[in-house]
């Protein structure tokens, strides 16, 4: 079962919680036990896991990502978006969730984000349900 979830980021940099999103999908789609992989068909975004429940903890991330790759760095890429891409490869494109008992079985503090390099844009990221 492919399923897909539209994001639309408003910045440049930007971790969008999309925990609510993927659940819906996963509640729609029937399955109690399995495993759904979130896939960033980007190449300038990405997708990962972390707090959900105080916001300065994204903050700290995106801040130290971009801290450890600026925007300008002589890099050969002419489109101007290099650290999105070098972003996107530190992050990585997929995650693989457990679904247990028709939700997803995540920590008491994880929420799953969407990772906006290269913003604002509409993206999409799909879901495998399997
Ligand atoms: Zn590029």
């Amino acid at each position: 079962m492919l399923k897909q979830i539209a994001v639309k980021s408003s910045s440049r940099n930007q971790l969008i919680d999309i925990t609510g999103d993927v659940a819906a999908v996963i509640k729609n789609s029937g399955v109690n036990d399995g495993l759904c992989i979130v896939f960033v068909p980007h190449t300038t975004a990405g997708v990962t896991i972390n707090e959900g429940a105080d916001p300065s903890v994204v903050r700290d991330v995106l801040s130290k990502i971009s801290t450890l790759v600026p925007l300008s760095d002589n890099y050969y890429h002419s489109e101007g978006n290099s650290d999105a891409h070098i972003k996107s490869s530190i992050v990585g494109c997929s995650l693989l969730v457990i679904i247990n008992g028709g939700q997803l079985l995540l920590g008491t503090w994880q929420s799953i984000y969407f990772c906006e390099f290269d913003g604002p844009r509409n993206r999409k990221v799909y879901l495998k349900i399997v």
